[in-house]
């Protein structure tokens, strides 16, 4: 089956064509993946509005490309899935009309998905992984997850700000645009030797992390003098070890034997890095989302529709909706 996956929860306006045999084997084959994705200025965070009327701009031509891309027209499709949420709304609306409009006239069976799941499922699908623990890291999401009985189940989250929203929001105070994760990256990476680490708070409550007084804390550090780099390293290096440390927590309590790695942040290599040596300590099989696939796309709303389409979850383009709130562990589906 062939099913056109679009995406546009937050900055990303995504198309893919995606193949799958969900009745048989499963084999699932990305034919196409496209996007476009909104710029805030520099130093100013992601404006919903601003960010629907881009997505509004570029869908039909992105949309266009993917079937384009895969050789297929949209009479040719199976069905179509989209993201229905979370997300902002303005922006989940525009993907939500577009598929409903090319589900209706066309006819065919419309899909909505949950982003969060389509993070997960299509790193699944691309790293053949069965029941792993999930660390799922975006602009969105910091959770680490497990399937259970019924649904997804949270085994530890961020109780305020994002791993994206930490890193973006460093990188708006160091006056650089958003998505800045990988330019912090780059920072952290050029500093000097000579440097030492800074003092920041290490915050983990339980099995849930929380970065909103590391952020401040390391606006304090560069207000007293101390450089981008050297304050970009220090954040990613406790941000990122009170993560590990939750996550080794849950593959302990869960006995998972695969820990996946997706979400826009699992392009870092430093976290890599210190989830690799977690990992290897336990017998733990780590896979990583490959970069190009880590961010916001169609195909992660593609494999997600695959299973949503298997279990039914079918509605008429009249009953499209959008959740902009939609937690992954309240979506309920059959074991
Ligand atoms: P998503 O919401 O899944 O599209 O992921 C976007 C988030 O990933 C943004 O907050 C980016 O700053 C972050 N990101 C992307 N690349 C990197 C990187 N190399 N290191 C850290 N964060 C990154
Ligand atoms: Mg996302």
């Amino acid at each position: 089956m062939i099913c056109l996956g679009i995406e546009s929860t937050a900055h990303t306006f995504g198309a893919a064509v995606v193949e799958d045999r969900i009745l048989e084997a499963e084999e699932f084959r990305i034919l196409s993946d496209k996007k476009d994705i909104y710029k805030a200025t520099a130093g100013a965070g992601i404006h919903p509005r601003e960010a629907s009327r881009h997505h509004v701009e570029t869908s039909s031509s992105v949309v266009e490309s993917a079937l384009r891309e895969a050789g297929l027209r949209v009479s040719d499709l199976d069905f179509i899935a989209y993201s229905a949420g979370p997300g902002l709304g303005p922006c989940l609306r525009v993907g939500a009309v577009v598929a409903r409009s090319l589900a209706s006239y066309f006819e065919k069976p419309l899909v909505p998905t949950n982003h969060a799941i389509g993070h997960i499922e299509l790193g699944r699908k691309l790293l053949s992984m069965n029941d792993p623990l999930v660390l799922l890291i975006s602009g969105g999401h910091t959770l680490i997850a497990a399937r259970g009985e019924g649904g997804w189940r949270i085994f530890g989250e961020t109780l305020d700000l994002t791993l994206g929203q930490l890193l973006d929001q460093l990188g708006r105070h160091f006056g650089l645009s958003s998505p800045a994760g990988p330019k912090i990256e780059t920072l952290a990476n050029n500093l000097k030797n000579s440097e030492a680490i800074l003092d920041l708070p290490y915050v983990i409550k339980g099995n849930d992390v929380s970065y909103s007084g590391l952020l401040s804390a390391a606006k304090d550090q560069f207000a007293a003098g101390k450089s981008k780099e050297s304050v970009s390293f220090s954040v990613q290096e406790f941000a990122f070890s009170t993560l590990a440390e939750a996550t080794e927590r849950a593959l302990a309590f869960t006995d998972k034997q695969e820990l996946l790695v997706t979400g826009g942040v699992a392009a870092n290599q430093r976290l890599s890095s210190m989830l690799q040596k977690m990992c290897a300590s336990r017998g733990v099989r780590l896979g990583v989302i490959e970069r190009q696939y880590a961010g916001d796309c169609g195909s992660q709303i593609g494999a997600v529709g695959f299973s949503f389409f298997k279990y039914g979850q079918i509605v008429k383009p009249k009953d499209a909706f959008i959740k902009q709130s939609w937690r992954l562990d309240k979506v309920r589906l059959p074991s």
